[in-house]
């Protein structure tokens, strides 16, 4: 048999890599780089490994998956935030952010100076904006 094969054959009906695995291995390299400063870090660094080739290789591929949905909603709400900062920003002379305050959705106005009343797209509730 060759050796892609047993690979293949061993890895059948395991988790494998996937997204947080692959986080994972960033965070091992980078402590494995901080553990020149300091040993904590390559204890850490090596703890981080054990974590990872246990994922790769667990079997309850199921309790993997949710795990793994958990760590892409965290990192879709972390991206969410910064893109947008990053398009407040870049609209700052044409466009102000205010949040709802019925039901906290963020909306998108128009750079007009005043008192302004507000109809959320959201939940369609009338609120008062001062810009
Ligand atoms: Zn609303």
């Amino acid at each position: 048999m060759k050796f892609r094969e047993k690979v293949a054959r061993f890895m059948a009906g395991r988790n494998g890599v996937d997204q947080l695995n692959q986080a994972l291995l960033w965070c091992y390299l980078f402590l494995a780089v901080l553990g020149l400063i300091w040993d904590g870090f390559t204890l850490l660094a090596f703890l981080v490994m054990i974590t990872l080739f246990w994922r790769i290789l667990s079997k309850n591929i199921y309790k993997r998956q949710a795990e793994n949905r958990k760590y892409l909603t965290v990192v879709w709400k972390i991206k969410g935030f910064f893109s947008l900062r990053k398009r407040r920003f870049s609209e700052r002379k044409t466009h102000r952010y205010r949040r709802c305050p019925h039901c906290k959705a963020t909306v998108r106005l128009p750079y007009k100076k005043g008192k302004h009343t507000v109809c959320c797209p959201k939940c369609k509730k009338d609120f008062q904006v001062k810009i």
